[in-house]
C-alpha cells in the first residue's frame, strides 16, 4: 500500500476504498506500522462509516491487543490498550522502554454532550506519557494536543465499500 512514514507530520492526502470490514481492518494494520507513539488519530466519519472497525486494525497493528478485543467505547467513553487499565494508572507512570508495546486510548465523543462532560474524561492527562490516541468524533470539542496528529475520513460508498481518507 505505499504507506508514508509517520503519516501525521504529512501534508500528502490519499485514499482507498474497502469493499469489506476485513478489508478495513486490514488496511489499519498495514497503515498502524507507519505510525509511532505519540500520535493523535482523529477519525471523522458518519455512524456505521467504519471508525470503530479501522480501530480495530490499527490498534492490532501497534500490538496494543487482539482486533476482536476492540469494542466500541460508546458508551465507555474511552478505552485503554497495552498498558494499564485505567487512566489514572496511565497518568501515574512506569518508565517507558523503547520496546514496549504502544499504549493506545481508543475515545469515542459521540455520547458526550457538554463541553463540562468532555472536560470530565480528562483526555488531556494521557499526554503525560507517549501514546497513541485514537478519537471518533473528535471533531465535536476542542482537544488541546502536543502531538502530531493525523486525520482518516471515512465515507459510506454504497453497500459494504467504504473510502478512507488520509489527510
Ligand atoms: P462507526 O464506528 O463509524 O460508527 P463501525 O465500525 O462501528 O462504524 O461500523 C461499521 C459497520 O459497517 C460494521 O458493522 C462493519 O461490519 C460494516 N462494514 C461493512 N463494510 C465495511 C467496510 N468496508 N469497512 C468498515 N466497515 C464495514
Ligand atoms: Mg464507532
Amino acid at each position: 500500500m505505499g504507506e508514508q512514514g509517520q503519516a501525521g507530520t504529512s501534508s500528502e492526502t490519499k485514499s482507498v476504498v474497502t469493499r469489506s470490514a476485513e478489508e478495513t481492518i486490514a488496511w489499519g494494520r498495514e497503515f498502524a506500522r507507519g505510525l509511532k507513539a505519540p500520535l493523535l488519530v482523529l477519525l471523522t466519519g458518519d455512524l456505521g462509516s467504519g471508525k470503530t472497525t479501522l480501530t480495530k486494525g490499527i490498534v492490532a497493528g501497534l500490538g496494543a491487543a487482539d482486533e476482536e478485543d476492540v469494542t466500541s467505547p460508546t458508551f465507555t467513553l474511552v478505552h485503554v490498550y497495552g498498558d494499564e487499565p485505567t487512566r489514572g494508572a496511565a497518568v501515574a507512570g512506569t518508565a517507558s522502554s523503547p520496546s514496549a508495546r504502544s499504549v493506545v486510548y481508543h475515545g469515542d465523543l459521540y455520547r458526550i454532550e457538554s463541553f463540562h462532560d468532555f472536560e470530565t474524561l480528562g483526555l488531556e492527562d494521557a499526554f503525560a506519557k507517549p501514546a497513541v490516541m485514537i478519537l471518533e468524533w473528535s471533531e465535536k470539542f476542542p482537544l488541546q494536543a502536543p502531538w502530531p496528529q493525523v486525520r482518516l475520513k471515512l465515507e459510506h460508498m454504497g453497500g459494504d465499500s467504504r473510502r478512507i481518507t488520509v489527510g
